[in-house]
Formats: structure tokens, C-alpha cells, sequence
């Protein structure tokens, strides 16, 4: 079970799919906070990004997203962040 939890401060970023803007992520084991060439899954579109060498988000190269379209725990992530915003838009209306 995954239970530890942070939150991260990081430079102000824009996600590169939507705009959504970003100046903290979670990293979800706890262990240290985000560094280059980690994932990003944006909270409101739900694609992954990477961290650059300066902690921006760009979109993968062709090699990650492969890697990234793999992975199936990414995947399971994505879902849950599309459910949440469902539910989240099905309250508010
Ligand atoms: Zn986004």
C-alpha cells in the first residue's frame, strides 16, 4: 500500500499539454523530491510530462512516450485522475 505522500515546491511551470499551471508535485513514495527525467501526470488532463534539466515540463521525447504508453501503473494513474475530474464535474453541475 501506498500510504506517504508529499508535496514538492517546484519552479512555476505550465503543463505543455493543457496550460494548467504547476508549482508543486507529489511524490508519491516519499523518497526525494522530483528530479530530471521524472513524470509528471497533470491533475487536470491527465498527460504525462517530463522534468527538464531545470524541473520544466516538456512533452516525452518519442523513446518516453513508448516507455510511458507501457507502463502500466502510469496508465492506472491517468485513470484515476480522469475519474476524479468526472466525479469532481458531475458534483458541481
Ligand atoms: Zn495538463
Amino acid at each position: 500500500m501506498r500510504k506517504y505522500q508529499k508535496d514538492y515546491n517546484i519552479p512555476d511551470n505550465n503543463c505543455p499539454y493543457c496550460g494548467h499551471y504547476v508549482d508543486q508535485a507529489m511524490q508519491e513514495n516519499n523518497l526525494c523530491a522530483p528530479g530530471p527525467g521524472d513524470i509528471c501526470i497533470c491533475i487536470r488532463c491527465s498527460e504525462v510530462a517530463v522534468f527538464d534539466d531545470t524541473l520544466r515540463l516538456r512533452k516525452p521525447t518519442q523513446a518516453e512516450a513508448k516507455e510511458i504508453a507501457a507502463d502500466p501503473y502510469i496508465k492506472s494513474q491517468q485513470k484515476i485522475i480522469i475519474t476524479v475530474n468526472a466525479m469532481i464535474k458531475i458534483k458541481n453541475n
